[in-house]
């Protein structure tokens, strides 16, 4: 008897039972629903009508337990390694982990509360100890390694090959080629390098939790809009400090403030306050624990064969290594420096008319581009929001995939399909024949245990080696629930995020591909935001403004006066947008180029900035001792220049269509699919986008779209394959 059948059919009694707590802890053999096929319609779907946190734990260590049974016998076959009874069997395995992870990962992001909490403090160590001890398996490495030696005579496809690429390389990027005492050292510092990612991150939530500015004088509210007025008040309040102001020390209370107040003392206050988080000595400095990140990095980097955690960590990117990334980012530097000249000009010119008698410095720059904007685009935010209605945008997103993808949504009976809060609804998604592609789950509101933010979740991939396997993907956004029968309004950025999740989306509904492990959005990480930020240059068509950005009250759709308006500031900043975000980037990567170097944060940071000649006017958008992208996990270490890597393909792409009919040109949509979206990881990225645009990515549109003079000699082509 397998060990799926004998849990599924326990599943059942145990929701007939309506099992609490104490039911499941007291039965001999564990009935926990979690641990079931997923059954129903659309090839099965969540049973979440049966979920309950408390048999996430169980469910995770039982999922552990059969995942390595599975894979102790792969690796015990005695029949030489093939691709089918390695590779393959591997896709096959830990079917019910990656199910109950699916749940496990909704409960964490959408409904976190405290239970929740303590399962997640007690299974992340857990989860990270069952990966590492399948990648130093020795046995499975072996026939791992014995199939892709003989990838290319096994007669294997291209994608089996790739498949069985992949598989070896993070093998071997884990350290699975390491003796014995290598491999000690590594998950030794391993274990060093994530207590002090937890420190660092701890020590700039201190910083932003234990600083404020306090304001008791009503006048030096001065300049700052109602809304902002009462958020201060509402954090003060909040804070046992009712009747006075607070700006907390976070992005969303700072940024806000440094824009509109009138008080430049105290807009100086604030941004020392905010960019000195985790610089600011004692005992939440995070300046020696990155020191000591960085000395960790490097040895590890050196004992897996890499030059520095740079290359490491860029091998399987799109960049393939550090060098082309800062080729990237050198090539878009010196023209956002120059923007940034231009907007600080603009800015100064509008100081010396008010007389304020001031030079322009890093607290001025959001205030003095506010009052640029006013006076040259002439936006104002509010006129916008009344036409945007979420329902009307959701819409025009699924027009959107229907024109271009071929995509046809249809809403499920919420009695037919349970789902896990109330304000969850889901759609099936079919191609024009009537063939099922897919489900869509939309989450859209924020509520308490929610992550804050926008994202896109795969609950399930797309796969056919062993029979066709539809995927399940969801969007996940925060807009506030407006009172029942009221629409919901939000501004133009939240629209482009909308539409930017649906990208994501739509990249794992068109995934066409075999193996689960290379389906949807399972590609490198500075390819992934492509398809996402291209999806978001269709919100500001004529098509979709005027059918569906429609006033609330009258109907009626956005006037072009108020479009145009939104597509003259579209470039408004980008100097200061551009040079804030790389220069975090720049310092990212070098700090990751250094070497073993026993590095001072402060100093490399002040050095480095000068040398890249950042203008005084602006600080990076994360100073290292408070950049968590990077010094709070591995993630984005070294990749932080991703996002730019993205952008340039985007702008690319979209002039696919402008130099085309159009955002609609059915020809260009068919190569952005068939090479694109619909391949996943089964091809090289560069290869993939080569095909699609018949040459690579110059940075030429990345310049256009952001309004930078675009280089003669058409300057290193940036996302160019070796
Ligand atoms: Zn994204």
């Amino acid at each position: 008897m397998s060990l799926k059948t004998l849990i599924a059919g326990a599943a059942v009694a145990a929701s007939l039972a309506g099992a609490t707590a104490a039911a499941v802890d007291n039965s001999a053999a564990p009935a926990n629903p979690l641990l079931a096929p997923w059954t129903g319609p659309y090839g099965g779907v969540p049973a979440f009508d049966k979920a309950k946190v408390e048999y996430l734990k169980p469910a995770l260590e039982a999922g552990m337990a059969e995942a390595l049974a599975e894979i102790d016998r792969i690796a015990a076959n005695p029949e030489p390694a093939t691709f089918e009874n390695t590779i393959a069997a591997l896709e096959r395995s830990g079917r019910t982990l990656d199910r109950v992870s699916t749940v496990y990962g909704i409960y964490s992001s959408t409904l976190n509360d405290e239970a929740v909490q303590a399962v997640e403090r007690e299974m992340a160590p857990k989860l990270a100890a069952f990966s590492d001890q399948i990648t130093q398996n020795e046995a499975l490495f072996k026939r791992i390694a014995a199939v892709y030696e003989t990838r290319e005579k096994a007669g294997l496809t291209p994608e089996e090959q790739r498949l069985a690429w992949l598989r070896y390389t993070n093998f071997v990027r884990s350290g699975a080629k390491l003796d014995a005492q290598a491999k000690q050292r590594l998950s030794e510092i391993n274990q060093q390098l994530a207590g002090l990612y937890t420190k660092f991150g701890q020590n700039v939530l201190a910083d932003e939790n234990n600083e404020q500015l306090v304001i008791e004088n009503e006048a030096d509210l001065a300049g700052l809009p109602g809304a902002v007025r009462a958020g201060a008040a509402q954090v003060a309040e909040s804070r046992g400090q009712k009747g006075q102001w607070v700006i907390a020390n976070t992005r969303s209370s700072v940024e806000p403030f440094l824009t509109y107040s009138d008080r430049r003392e105290l807009r100086e206050k604030v941004w020392r306050m905010f960019v000195n988080r985790g610089d600011n000595g004692g005992a939440t400095d995070n300046n020696t624990i990155i020191t000591e990140i960085l000395q960790l990095r490097a040895e590890r980097a050196k004992l897996l064969g890499y030059e520095t955690h740079a290359h490491w960590r860029l091998e399987n990117t799109m960049a393939k290594n550090p060098q082309r990334a800062m080729e990237l980012m050198e090539a878009v530097w010196t023209p956002a420096v120059g923007r940034v000249r231009e907007e600080v000009a603009d800015m100064q010119a509008i100081a010396d008319k008010e007389s304020a008698g001031i030079k322009i410095e890093p607290w001025d720059y959001r205030y003095y581009a506010e009052k640029v904007r006013k006076a040259k685009y002439d936006l104002d935010e509010t006129e916008i929001t009344p036409y945007m209605q979420l329902e009307n945008l959701r819409e025009g997103m699924f027009y959107m995939a229907q024109q271009v993808f071929g995509f046809h949504f249809k809403p499920v009976d919420p009695a037919k399909l349970a789902v896990y809060h109330p304000d969850v609804r889901v759609w099936e998604v079919n191609d024009p024949k009537g063939n099922l592609v897919g489900l869509w789950y939309f989450d859209p509101y924020a509520r308490k245990g929610k992550r804050s933010g926008a994202w896109m979740n795969a609950y399930r991939a797309q796969e056919r080696f062993d029979g066709d396997v539809k995927t399940i993907v969801s969007n996940n956004s925060n807009f506030v629930k407006g009172s029942p029968g009221e629409p919901v309004l939000i501004s133009w950025k939240d629209a482009e995020t909308l539409f930017h999740e649906f990208g994501h989306a739509l990249h794992g509904l068109s995934s066409n591909v075999n193996y689960p492990t290379l389906a949807g959005t399972r590609v490198a990480r500075d390819y992934v935001e492509f398809p996402s930020q291209l999806l978001e240059h269709w919100l500001s068509t004529p098509e979709i403004l005027n059918r569906y950005a429609l006033h609330y009250q009258t109907g009626k759709p956005i006037p072009q006066a108020l479009v145009d308006k939104i597509k003259n500031a579209d470039r408004f900043n980008q100097g200061f947008d551009t040079v804030e975000y790389l220069s975090s980037a720049l310092i990212d990567m070098k700090l990751h180029l250094a070497g073993d170097q026993k590095i001072d944060p402060d100093k490399f940071e002040r050095e480095t900035l000068t040398a890249l000649g950042m203008p005084t006017e602006i600080v990076m958008r994360h100073r290292t001792p408070q950049f968590m992208h990077v010094f709070s996990g591995d993630g984005y270490s070294a990749g932080y220049y991703s996002y730019l890597w993205s952008d340039t393909l985007t702008a690319d792409a979209w002039e696919a269509f402008t130099e085309a009919s159009g955002p609609w040109d059915k020809a260009v949509a068919k190569q952005l699919i068939d090479n694109v979206f619909s391949v996943g990881n089964t091809i090289d990225p560069a290869d993939g986008y080569r095909s699609f645009r018949g040459r690579d990515a110059g940075i030429a549109a990345l310049m256009r779209k952001r309004g930078f003079p675009v280089p003669a000699a058409a300057a290193p082509a940036a996302a160019k394959s070796k």
